[in-house]
């Protein structure tokens, strides 16, 4: 049994933070409350209608679908009503009470207390329903949900003061009513002009009729003189409005129905792509991702053939602040024929394409699919190969096309994108093709392609040469680069996390092999000339010596010493062992907890360096090994790792500049 009495509840304490944030941070953007209330009110209309599939008798002999506006100037309210799935006082009480969304708390952690900033991060969260609190210091909800006697009704109310009151009532009527007390700075918003082109803006293409009562302010108006009044201290836009009333008027004039309906209520996706403007595919992105800023892309198709189905896919402009937080809700809104199914059915992207927001209607899925018939579905996954490859050509293209939007969308995007290789190796070419990066021969950070290396390979140049380091300042620095430098040959500079165990999967492109130079024997091939080889053989000759000695005072660190091929300027450098997991990798898996053999590097070294020259004249046992020591040292800070032992490292410094003060 429902408690009738009137109960007061506090809202959870992550609401209170929000609803402080959003009612300061919105100011700019007020208008979106009706936006994202008419969206709950499609979404409920939505959810009635796909359960009636199995019980017609939700449906309570009333099957018209449709959401109303209605305002009050006088009492300062606008109400939103749907004839929905309604809320059981349970559900009231958590949908309306608690965010029940993953990440919540890192969310309101990353807001900035920047205003403008943290309005556009609160849109990519999706505001939803406390909205409301932006433009009312009081709100109501009257709901019973479908199905329930008309004594199961439940009113809830809120002054978003840190508590709301819930309540048992009778609603004869299914479905959700949202009542706002305006507060008086935003009671200009009860407006039936400003209501009509706010839910034209924004929701003009959600699939249901938004109905309004003709707006009894301009049923009045039929002298055409109070429209012309004024003219003159009218602003261009406020003329161009009271046109649109007259135009709207005439046309009106014969037909005299009570209600109107107020946005165009087709489903955008089922128009042909000639129907569509720029405006209504924006606009109707905002409604599925509650976004605040238009899409960077979008690519719209209808399939016919074995399979059919539509597909809506836009890459946003801004990446969410949680794109690494793997249990986010992510993928499409599901429709089987217009049918809406389910919201995040991230069965159709892979999840290196999880900002793809969209729509994907199906006409040969069941209409009672479940997530789980969805999971190893053949039919699944035919479609999801072919929104892999649209999406990977829409990126194509706008790398093509318009390469700044796509320097946009890598820079936000780009991390993600790199993950496709290992996910989806089928792809991986495509992908590759797609990816951007620092090159030792580009001034624009990440803005070099695999085909403009390619193309700018010297003629005798086999592999693409990369070097992978913490971050890209130590690999633009990396003194492996030095030999290709002095060739002039280019080098991809890899500074991210997520680079080294892509490249683990992206080993060749174009038939190219990927060849990282801190890893290895560097094999230039023909790359190094004649008398490079000769060269290196007489220094082979003539380093013997201190060759040996760095072995045995660095054993317990390295693996070899050698004379290397890599330096000019530097004295020494580490260098993996082809096969070995380089030092990024590494603190992956062991911040994954992975416990890991110690693999050791070799230690190559410049003879022609004054301080392996110096090294090599030295006789003092304990000297030698102190600089052996440093050198060793500052070729791992070099690569921009960390010193195992960073204190002994300090020590010894500073007793070689005491003996230089000395
Ligand atoms: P979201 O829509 O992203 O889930 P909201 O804050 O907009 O977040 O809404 C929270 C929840 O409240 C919804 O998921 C839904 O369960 C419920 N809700 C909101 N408005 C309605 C409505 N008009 N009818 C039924 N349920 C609603
Ligand atoms: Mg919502």
């Amino acid at each position: 049994m429902v408690e009738a009495v009137k109960e007061t509840k506090p809202f959870q304490a992550e609401v209170k933070q929000l609803l402080q944030l959003m009612i300061h941070a919105l100011y700019s953007n007020k208008e979106i409350f009706l936006r994202e209330l008419i969206s709950n009110a499609s979404d409920a209309s939505d959810k009635l209608r796909f359960a009636a599939l199995d019980n017609q008798q939700l449906w309570e002999g009333q099957s018209e679908l449709n959401i109303r506006v209605e305002f009050d100037k006088e009492k300062q309210t606008i109400s939103i009503i749907d004839q929905g799935i309604g809320m059981t006082r349970e559900e009231v009480v958590e949908n309306l009470g608690t965010i029940a969304k993953s990440g919540t708390a890192q969310f309101l952690q990353s807001l900035t207390g920047d205003q403008k900033q943290d309005a556009n991060m609160i849109g990519q969260f999706g505001v939803g329903f406390y909205s409301a609190f932006v433009v009312a210091d009081r709100v109501e909800v009257f709901t019973r949900k479908a199905g329930q006697p008309s004594s199961q009704g439940v009113h809830w109310e809120s002054a978003a003061e840190g508590t709301f009151n819930i309540e048992a009532c009778d609603l004869a009527q299914r479905g959700t009513r949202v009542v706002m007390h305006l507060r008086d700075e935003d009671k200009d918003f009860a407006d039936g002009w400003r209501l009509r082109s706010i839910i034209r803006k924004y929701s003009d293409h959600i699939a249901f009729p938004v109905v309004m009562d003709k707006d009894a302010a301009y049923a009045e108006m039929d002298d055409e003189e109070d429209l012309d009044t004024a003219v003159d201290n009218t602003s261009e836009a406020d003329q161009d409005a009271k046109q649109t009333k007259k135009d709207k008027k005439a046309k009106d004039a014969d037909a005299k129905p009570e209600v109107e309906v107020v946005n165009k209520a087709t489903a955008l996706w089922t128009l042909p792509r000639n129907d569509i403007s720029d405006e209504d595919y924006q606009s109707f992105y905002k409604h599925i991702s509650h976004d605040f800023e238009d899409a960077l892309s979008w690519s719209h198709n209808k399939v016919e053939g074995s399979q059919e189905y539509t597909s809506l896919l836009y890459i946003p402009k801004r990446a969410p602040f949680d794109m690494y937080n793997r249990e986010k809700p992510r993928g499409l809104k599901l429709y089987v024929q217009r049918v809406f199914i389910m919201d995040d059915a991230e069965q159709f992207l892979p999840l290196y394409l999880r900002f793809i927001k969209g729509v994907l209607d199906a006409k040969d899925l069941p209409l009672n699919v479940s997530r789980e018939l969805l999971q190893n579905n053949k039919q699944v996954e035919t479609i999801k190969t072919a929104l892999v490859k649209r999406i990977l050509d829409m990126l194509s293209k706008l790398a093509k096309n318009e390469p700044e939007k796509y320097q946009a969308f890598w820079k936000e995007f780009g991390a993600a994108l790199k993950e496709g290789p290992a996910e989806d190796y089928s792809n991986r070419e495509k992908i590759a093709g797609l990816l951007r990066f620092a090159s030792t021969q580009s001034a624009d950070q990440y803005n070099v392609s695999l085909d403009d290396y390619v193309a700018r390979m010297k003629p005798q140049q086999k592999h693409i040469y990369y070097v992978s380091a913490e971050g890209y300042q130590a690999a633009k620095n990396s003194p492996h680069l030095e030999v290709f430098k002095k060739k002039g040959i280019e080098v991809l500079l890899l500074g991210e996390r997520i680079d080294e165990w892509m490249t683990g999967y992206l080993t060749e492109y174009q038939g190219k092999h990927m060849q990282n130079i801190a890893k290895g024997d560097l094999d230039l091939g023909e790359l190094e000339d004649e008398a490079d080889k000769k060269a290196k053989e007489a220094l082979q000759e003539s380093s013997k010596d201190v060759i040996e000695r760095l072995k045995k005072v660095l054993s317990e660190k390295v693996s070899d010493v050698k004379i290397t091929t890599r330096l000019t300027d530097s004295p020494c450098c580490l260098v993996l062992g082809a096969y070995d997991m380089g030092a990024q990798m590494r603190q992956i898996m062991q911040a994954a907890g992975q416990s890991l053999p110690t693999s050791k590097p070799t230690l190559e070294i410049n003879p022609q360096h004054p301080l392996i020259e110096k090294l090599t004249q030295e006789i003092q046992d304990d000297r030698f090994e102190n600089l052996a020591m440093i050198l060793f040292d500052q070729a791992v800070l070099s690569e921009g790792s960390q010193l195992s032992d960073p204190s002994s490292y300090v020590t010894r410094i500073n007793n070689l500049l005491l003996e230089l003060t000395q």
